[in-house]
């Protein structure tokens, strides 16, 4: 991935020009690492015309040579004067900086350390918006992940039983991924059962397992940094009509949704296919978060996949495609499969069944 570094720096000087400045210091570390390969916790990357240069403190002076193709320079303590020096140094006229990411106060501090003769340019989402369409060694990356996922979840639904508590199946998980070759979890993964399932978020607990009850598992492994994310909703002995007829009408949302995906086609339009056709099903007041989002670098990045969004899709993207329906005290159901935009339409990454599973109870 390091060839792609410094076009990708080149590329993010053009949207800086449009912008009307010439250099930018970025700060958000998903940012940095995706334009330098930095990967430690503090770290300042300066970007000019001419070079750029990432800001670190000794702690990472071993790494940062390892991991950068940039020069880095070591200071003890906060980094953002040694860069305001820099800039200075340097003569930058207008050097931008990542508004959304910043605070009020690093904002005004950083301000008074450049002085009066060089001005700070608020810019938004730049970097996100380069990271959105991913390189042919990103995919890659996330189709690593996407195999530690699914396998990590085909080798623990063979051991789930009835009287499992839901952190232990969230535990195996992890573990497989981890042994699978991912470095991490890509965020906390989620097990939830019976009437649990209706919460989008909920946190594995101690409650076990039990005969007659849905069973929902939201998980992603991260590989090289890179994450997947996949949501399959499982049932404790054999469903009866109502968890069948529900766990339907949200596959056939998601279909639905995964044929709107196709270069040109805004984010809108992908995320209004799943809720028209859960609309058939009378449950689309049901569903009550957005249909999917980029991932890559970060869990959730660029870009949202929600109503309204006029985002058009791009080849490269990836992106995941998860409508879910949350009946209170029943419980809830959502799917969800990590897509590539191709040049033609879409593939599907994940490639865990979407049968309804059911555990022997
Ligand atoms: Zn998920
Ligand atoms: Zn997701």
């Amino acid at each position: 991935m390091s060839d792609h570094r410094p076009q990708r720096r080149a590329r993010l000087l053009d949207s800086v020009a449009r912008q009307r400045a010439e250099s930018i210091l970025v700060s958000f570390l998903p940012n940095v690492r995706y334009l330098c390969g930095f990967t430690g916790s503090n770290g300042l990357l300066l970007i000019t015309p001419k070079t750029a240069i990432l800001f670190t403190d000794p702690r990472y002076e071993i790494q940062a040579a390892q991991e950068c193709d940039c020069e880095v320079k070591i200071v003890k303590g906060s980094p953002w004067p040694a860069a305001a020096t820099e800039a200075r140094r340097r003569h930058v006229p207008r050097l931008a900086l990542e508004a959304d990411k910043v605070s009020f106060d690093q904002w005004s501090a950083f301000a008074s350390q450049l002085g009066k003769k060089v001005s700070l340019v608020p810019v938004r989402e730049l970097v996100e918006a380069l990271r959105a369409v991913k390189s042919q060694d990103e995919i890659a990356a996330i189709r690593r992940s996407v195999q530690v996922c699914s396998k990590a979840f085909t080798q623990t639904v063979r051991k789930i039983r009835p009287g499992m508590a839901e952190f232990e199946v969230a535990a195996e998980l992890d573990h497989r991924m981890r042994m699978l070759g991912a470095e991490a979890p890509a965020f906390e993964t989620i097990v939830a059962s019976g009437p649990r399932t209706a919460l989008p978020h909920a946190r594995p607990g101690a409650g076990t397992l039990r005969p007659n009850q849905l069973l929902l598992v939201d998980m992603g492994a991260s590989v090289a940094g890179y994450s997947s994310d996949m949501t399959r909703v499982l049932h404790i002995g054999h469903p009866g009509t109502r968890a069948r007829a529900l766990y339907h009408a949200v596959l056939e949302a998601q279909l639905a949704a995964i044929s709107a995906v196709r270069p040109g086609a805004t984010c809108g339009d992908v995320d209004n296919a799943a809720r028209r056709s859960l609309r058939k099903a009378k449950l689309d007041r049901y569903f009550t978060h957005s249909t999917g989002h980029g991932l890559g670098l970060e869990i959730h990045e660029a870009p949202r996949v929600a109503a309204r969004t006029e985002t058009r899709l791009q080849p490269g993207m990836v992106i995941t495609i998860e409508p879910g329906v949350y009946l209170e005290e029943f419980g809830g159901v959502r799917i969800e499969d990590t897509v590539l935009v191709t040049e033609t339409g879409v593939e599907v990454l994940t490639p865990t069944t979407k049968e309804f599973l059911v555990i022997p109870s």
